[in-house]
């Protein structure tokens, strides 16, 4: 299968599990993770009509970014390439330039830094907070406990604007075991939005294998890469390190 072949399927998909779901198609964004795959791949993603994609590391991005110039051209400045990964505060002002949002904030810290960036320029930029609805130890995010004070203390920031929130559940090869953890950080959201006055239109949440069950459960973005581009071949290790 060729990776438009693959983006119409998984769009079909969606589709489906919106029509299953009661929803519109259009309230579910697809972000297309292209991390470790090559500017050629995800050139091809690009003129199959693929514009929003997700990348988890700073450094991986930046230079594929160049070479995707030479072959996209001016095309590179039509997509829309969210972090996904987890930002280490050294390269915050690097991530603020190189990418259209930032999709896993997990610290006041982080925040802080991505407003001063921004701030100064008079950019603001959308984030997502990543949370942690499992007891994993090497999972990022925040805690659902810790939540509404992080919102608050973001909500000063003016140079950041939060769109809403992200998980990623423990790795099942059930779909289903992954339903409750979508159903609780939409609960976490709903209550969130009645805590802090904010409004968290998004929900970040399903992958390759359980996207359908995170539409049905309310997601707005569904991140999948390996239904896309294919297996990813690289050490488990790697996943685990910081953008
Ligand atoms: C790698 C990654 C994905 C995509 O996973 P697939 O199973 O290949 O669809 C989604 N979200 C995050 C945060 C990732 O790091």
């Amino acid at each position: 299968m060729s990776i438009a072949e693959n983006l119409e399927r998984v769009r079909a998909e969606i589709a489906a599990a919106c029509a299953k779901a009661g929803r519109q198609p259009e309230d579910v964004k697809l972000l297309a993770v292209s991390k470790t795959w090559g500017p050629p791949a995800v050139a091809e993603a690009f003129r199959a009509g693929q514009r929003l994609f997700g990348e988890n590391r700073v450094q991986e991005w930046e230079h594929k970014r160049a070479d995707l110039h030479s072959l996209l051209g001016e095309g590179v400045g039509e997509m829309d390439v969210h972090l996904i990964g987890n930002l280490q505060s050294n390269k915050t002002s690097k991530a603020a330039w190189l990418f259209s949002a930032v999709d896993a904030v997990d610290s006041a810290k982080v925040a802080r830094r991505l407003h001063d960036v921004c701030d100064q320029v008079g950019k603001v930029l959308p984030i997502l907070i990543e949370v942690k609805l499992s007891d994993e130890e090497t999972k990022q995010g925040v805690t659902a406990y810790a939540l509404p004070g992080l919102l608050n203390a973001i909500q000063e920031m003016d140079g950041v604007e939060v769109r809403g929130l992200m998980t990623v559940p423990p790795y099942s090869d059930d779909p289903e075991d992954a339903r409750p953890y979508f159903k609780q950080l939409r609960e976490l959201r709903d209550a969130a939005e009645a805590e802090t006055g904010m409004k968290l239109p998004e929900l970040s949440m399903g992958m390759s294998h359980d996207f359908a069950v995170a539409i049905e459960e309310g997601s707005t973005c569904v991140r999948v890469g390996s239904a896309i581009f294919g297996t990813r071949t690289y050490a488990p290790k790697d996943e685990e390190d910081e953008a």
